[in-house]
């Protein structure tokens, strides 16, 4: 038995056998065949040799016409090579005498090859390396992509282990089928992690490396609260993480109670608690847990869900969906922030280096206007229908804000003439969450109808720090002077043209940033459905004035460490009941 530790993104324990989720780009499980299955596998090798020699062909006339014949060589090599006897032979040895996949044995030829190459003194063979590289993952990606293991062939359900999950492997997910999610590399605000919690599915991320250490079938405990994971348990301890779910279970249902109450501090000022959704369907665990209203709908996951963009009539029916679902409450729709995390970069043809600093949000819209005038469409219709905002994503110049009201406001022209109906007051509004757009907000307070602070990206480029990356999870501190300061100077910003302030980061459903967000002025917290209750529970048991003195005390202090001891220790007198025997809290 031996415990992990890794960064807990989802509530809830489940013991569970493990599925290791094949992925091209890293470690392939060695999974052993049975003698019979040679065949099939040698077949399946063939097959994704010889697609992967054709599209090489074809790399190579394209290069050949972009780039010149003599730099197109480079594929005619890489076709020989996978046209090369020895090579081949090699895989489908292994494959008989091993009794393994023809990925396993792709990938281990490859490597030996790469070894050796590695290991010659000449640099012009060390050079061809990356070529075996990419030479492998282009079979692999054959191989895997096709006919790998996938989760169809799971029969119960099973803990998806993996080096890294992208949102839309996530999304994809049957509930039925995934219990529970770890992998090595990730943050509590990565997308993937906000899916997880979305689809209510435990998670624990950060675990270095879990992955190559499990095997298909592995029993482990996941306690997606505590960021633990158990591999190997011994019946004891199963038992003992068993009946401690049932206590968790207990909990929620006051949490439930709590759900009911008015947000509403007790020096009686209101707090509008809204839910975040990623999904339609979400809208019903957020009034169930009390939220108001939603204040961030992430419509990228409209795009993510599926294979293709959609359409407006997709857009639209999602929108009104969650319009009937509120039933009058608010909606504020987010437009589509692909890119980043959220744009897997298998998914462009050309990967950008440093995709968080690239073509993402209102970037990506603004260059792609027959995708973002679909959507733009789709919100103003769904506008007719019931209380929606319009909201945008990762907004850095005022010229962004113009650019898209213009848009708008072509379209609205359109509508009208079309003879379809729309709010012609919709409100627009941005998302505050670089700090460029902080610093300006005087500047976009003149421009536009409402702000939200998305600390998730405000943390990431205030203190340079990726929120995807476990390896710096612990700089990744929305309590950090530097941050609180900017949304103190955000919300007097707002205040002074009337503009109404939201906060709908990740950190707005923490209840020691609440807390603070509550003392530096921010009146509507967005929360993810879960933690509703933990932050209405707060907000009863807490008076302004007092969130007031902490948020002054906070800002002055030198460093995040300080700010949250500080605020811990106030809220546990306050609060003691979020927070449990091994000192990790709930929202
Ligand atoms: C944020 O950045 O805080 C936010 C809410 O947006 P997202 O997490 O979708 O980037
Ligand atoms: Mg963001």
């Amino acid at each position: 038995m031996e415990r992990i530790s890794g960064i807990g993104v989802s509530p809830g324990i489940v013991v569970g056998r493990v599925f290791v989720l094949d992925d091209e780009s890293r470690r392939i499980p060695r999974r052993s065949i049975k003698p019979e299955d040679i065949d099939r596998q040698l077949a399946r090798l063939e097959e994704a040799v010889e697609l992967s020699a054709c599209e090489l062909e074809r790399v190579r006339e394209q290069a050949e016409q972009d780039i010149g014949r003599e730099a197109a060589q480079i594929f005619g090599f890489h076709v020989s090579m996978l046209r090369d006897k020895v090579l081949m032979e090699g895989i489908q040895k292994l494959v008989r005498e091993e009794l393994i996949t023809a990925e396993h044995a792709v990938d281990t030829v490859f490597q030996q090859w790469a070894d050796r190459f590695r290991a010659m003194p000449d640099s012009a063979f060390t050079t061809k390396v990356n070529d075996i590289t990419d030479l492998s993952s282009r079979v692999l990606a054959h191989l895997i992509g096709e006919h790998g293991t996938s989760l169809e062939e799971i029969e119960d359900g099973a803990i998806v282990v993996a080096a890294e999950l992208t949102p839309s492997q996530t999304v994809g997910f049957d509930r039925d089928k995934v219990i529970a999610i770890a992998t090595d590399f990730g943050g509590r605000t990565s997308h993937t992690s906000i899916v997880a919690r979305a689809l209510s599915i435990p998670a624990v991320v950060g675990l270095g490396s879990l992955c190559n250490r499990l095997s298909d079938g592995d029993v482990i405990i996941i306690d997606g609260g505590r960021g633990m994971v158990i591999i190997d348990p011994d019946d004891d301890t199963i038992e003992h993480y068993l009946s401690e779910e049932v206590v968790r279970g207990e909990h929620q249902m006051t949490l439930r109670e709590m759900a009911k109450l008015e947000p509403i501090t007790t020096d009686g000022v209101e707090i509008q608690v809204l839910g975040n959704i990623e999904f339609a369907e979400e809208v019903g665990p957020v009034l169930e847990f009390g939220g108001e209203g939603v204040g961030l709908y992430r419509t990228e996951f409209l795009y993510l869900a599926g294979e293709r963009e959609p359409t407006e009539e997709e857009h639209f029916a999602a929108y009104k969906e969650c319009v009937e679902r509120l039933g009058g409450k608010p909606l504020t729709i987010r437009t589509m922030d692909l890119g980043a995390d959220k744009y897997t970069q298998a998914q462009s043809r050309n990967p950008e280096r440093n995709p968080a600093l690239g073509l993402r949000s209102i970037r990506y819209c603004l260059k792609n206007l027959p995708l973002f005038k679909r959507q733009l469409r789709a919100i103003l219709r769904a506008s007719a229908l019931g209380p929606v905002k319009l909201m945008l994503p990762l907004v850095t110049s005022i010229d962004e804000v113009r650019q898209s009201k213009h848009l708008i406001n072509d379209i609205m022209e359109d509508l009208a003439e079309e003879g379809v109906a729309f709010d012609r007051d919709l409100q627009i509004g941005i998302m505050i969450e670089v700090p460029a757009a902080a610093l300006m907000a005087s500047n976009f307070a003149r421009e536009v109808d409402f702000f939200s602070v998305g600390t998730n990206d405000l943390v990431q480029y205030t203190l340079a720090v990726d929120r995807t990356n476990e390896k710096v999870a612990d700089v990744f501190a929305p309590a950090h002077p530097a941050v609180l300061k900017l949304v103190r100077d955000v919300v007097r910003a707002g205040r002074r043209r009337e503009v109404p302030i939201s906060c709908c980061g990740e950190a707005a459903g923490d209840i020691e940033f609440a807390a603070l967000l509550m003392g530096l002025g921010v009146r509507t917290l967005s929360v993810s459905p879960g933690n509703v209750p933990g932050i209405k529970r707060l907000i009863r048991s807490i008076s302004i004035a007092r969130c007031e003195r902490l948020a002054k005390k906070a800002i002055s202090f030198d460093s995040d460490t300080q700010v949250s001891m500080y605020v811990r220790d106030r809220l546990r007198k306050i609060l003691p009941e979020a927070y449990d025997n091994v000192g990790s809290r709930r929202g």
